[in-house]
Formats: C-alpha cells, structure tokens, sequence
C-alpha cells in the first residue's frame, strides 16, 4: 500500500506531487493530462514568477517540475483516467480506465473541473477569437472595448465587475426571468453607469467575421430577435467538477464540488483532502488551485506521521 495517491496533472495536483516528494511520501499521481484548463489559454500573465506563458508551455514546465522528483517515492500513471475511488481496510483503493487498480493510505483530489460552453452557432468557430471562458486571463484585452458577459450567477456578474474596471461597456444577458447571483453584488454591479443588465435572453448566436462583432438574442418576453454589436463574450454559465469518480466516498455539494475545510483541505472523510477547482473553493485560479494543494500536503504529511 502507498502512502497517497494524487488524482489530477493540473496545477493543483502537480503542486500537491512536487510537495509529496519533497517530505519522501510514496505516491502515485494519476492523470489524463498535464496542465489543466488553462491548457487552452494563449497566454497566462498571472502564473506568479512568470511574466506570460502559453497554456502548452505551462503544462510542459509543470510536467517537467513533476518529473523531476520521479524516483522510487513517485509513480505516474499518465495517461490514464480514475473511475472509482473507494475505502478499503486501511485506506482507499482508486482504479482507472484501463482497469488497473492503486492502494494508499490517503487520497487526494485535484481532479479539477471543466466549464459548461455555450452551445448555440458561431460558440465553437469565434472560441478564443472574442468569446473567452476567463476574464481574469483575457478580460485585459478588451480594455475600453464594448463586451457582453453570459450568466446571472455570482460567476457572471464577478466576471462583469471585474470588466467594468476597464471596458468601454459591459452588458450581461440572463436567459432567467432573474438574477441568479446574491442580491448586493447584483445591485452593486448594475448601478455601475457602464453596466446594462437584460433578463429574459435567449442566445442564438455569435457573430464574427474573423473576430466576433457580436450576438444574437431571442427576447423571451416578447419573442423579438435582438442583435448587439460587441468585441468580447465572456461565458459564465457554469463549472462542471470532474467528481464522478468520488461521488460515494466524499461529501459533495449541490453542483458535486467537494466540500472542504478551507484551512486545510480536509474533506469529511477522515484521510481524504482535494484541492483546487474540483471543491468548493470560491475562487478559480492556478495559483490558488496549487496553493490548495500545499496546504494539503503539509496536512497529509502531519497526519500520516501521526497515525
Ligand atoms: C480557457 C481558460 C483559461 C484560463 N486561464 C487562466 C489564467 O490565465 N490564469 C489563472 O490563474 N487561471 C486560469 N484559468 C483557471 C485555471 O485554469 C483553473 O483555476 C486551474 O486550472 C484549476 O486547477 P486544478 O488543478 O484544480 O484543475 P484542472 O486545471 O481542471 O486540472 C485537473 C486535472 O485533472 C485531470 N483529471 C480530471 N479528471 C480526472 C480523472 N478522473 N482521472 C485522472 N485525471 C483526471 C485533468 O486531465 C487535469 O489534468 C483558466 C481557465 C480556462 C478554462
């Protein structure tokens, strides 16, 4: 039986590897990929300790970080998927899709999330080319430019906040007939002289030639198709964990994040943390995701020496 296996190759679990080896653990990291979401990303301008690099360089140097501490206390499975996570005596036993089953006394879960796209026409063709799925990565590029936010929950009009700070405009459809999002921040945020609100949006479609130039919509009040001409789409219409594989042995919440403690990563099961974008965590960045991690495995390690 190893000490801990790790499922995840995004930040959060590559951080959670890297600090497994340093304090000697015997662990088994298995992932689909390296990388994680932002794999996707042009260029990631707030990796701390990196001015920019592109989503394909970051998964490389975070690989590359990882396997540098492979060893006889490191294997990776890669790669490979976790479809099962369950207790045994004296620990947890994970299998993945090839069949192959891993031992361990403790399990962490960074097996992060992946977010819901907008699928109407023109979503797929003008993805990256206007329409992104993360402000805080791409929002300074539409400075002073007129976009459009898609999503009435906190993450939509956090993304709308956050664009008001330098967009020429910023308008966010809702196909709800309200917000989903707590009240002050609705009512904080569309009292911004910038900001326009309209509920009751139907997308149709994105528009472009080249670069978006903007969308249309269905008013489902009054049934009209409603056209705005905008530079940038910002998606928020949710994030989707990647928990499947633990549903029976964590507590998860409404939208199947795990549930936390946010000191320490813990879960409800004694002997099993997660980090990053798979748990309930507010806030969805790479370095939170790994900073996640660290607190884990500074956890792990205390309570494997203790027991
Ligand atoms: C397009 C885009 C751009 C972004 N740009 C930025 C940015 O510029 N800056 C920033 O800070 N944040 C950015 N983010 C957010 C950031 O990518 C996430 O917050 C971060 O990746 C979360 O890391 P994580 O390790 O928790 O999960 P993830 O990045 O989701 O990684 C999860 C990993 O687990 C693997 N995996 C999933 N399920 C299984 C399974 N069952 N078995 C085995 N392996 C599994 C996946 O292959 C993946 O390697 C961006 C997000 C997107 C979508």
């Amino acid at each position: 039986m190893h000490d801990l296996i790790i499922v995840g190759g995004g930040p959060a679990g590559v951080a959670g590897g890297v600090y497994a080896c340093r304090k000697r653990l015997d662990t088994v990291l298995i992932t689909e990929a390296f990388g994680g979401q932002s794999i996707e990303s042009f260029g990631i301008e707030n990796w701390v300790g990196t001015v920019k690099i592109s989503g394909p360089d970051l998964a490389k140097s975070l690989e590359a970080h990882l396997r540098a501490y492979q060893s006889d206390c490191l294997k990776i499975v890669s790669p490979d998927r976790a479809v099962q996570a369950e207790t045994i005596d004296g620990g947890f036993r994970v299998t993945t899709k090839d069949g192959t089953s891993f031992e361990a006394k403790a399990l962490l879960i960074a097996s992060g999330a992946h977010r819901r796209k907008l699928d109407v026409p023109g979503a797929a063709e003008f993805d990256n080319k206007g329409l992104t799925y993360c402000a805080s990565c791409d929002g300074p590029l539409f400075a002073d430019m007129d976009v459009v936010v898609i999503g009435g929950g906190n993450a939509g009009f956090e993304t709308a906040a956050q664009l008001l700070a330098y967009c020429k405009s910023v308008t966010l459809l809702t196909h709800g007939s309200d917000y989903r999002a707590d009240p002050v921040t609705v009512e904080k945020v569309l009292a911004h002289p910038k900001m326009t609100g309209i509920k009751n949006a139907e997308i149709l479609a994105v528009k472009g030639d080249g670069f978006v130039t903007g969308l249309s919509y269905k008013d489902k009040e009054s049934g009209e198709t409603k056209e705005l001409s905008v530079n940038g789409i910002f998606v928020e219409i949710g994030l989707i964990p990647n928990t499947e594989f633990v549903k029976d042995l964590v507590e998860l919440d409404t939208v199947g994040r795990v549930i936390v403690d946010p000191k320490n990563q813990k879960t409800k099961t004694s002997f099993v943390w997660a980090a990053g974008d798979c748990t309930n965590e507010l806030y969805h960045q790479n370095n939170i995701a790994a900073g996640d991690a660290v607190k884990a495995l500074e956890d792990i390690y205390m309570e494997l020496r203790a027991r």
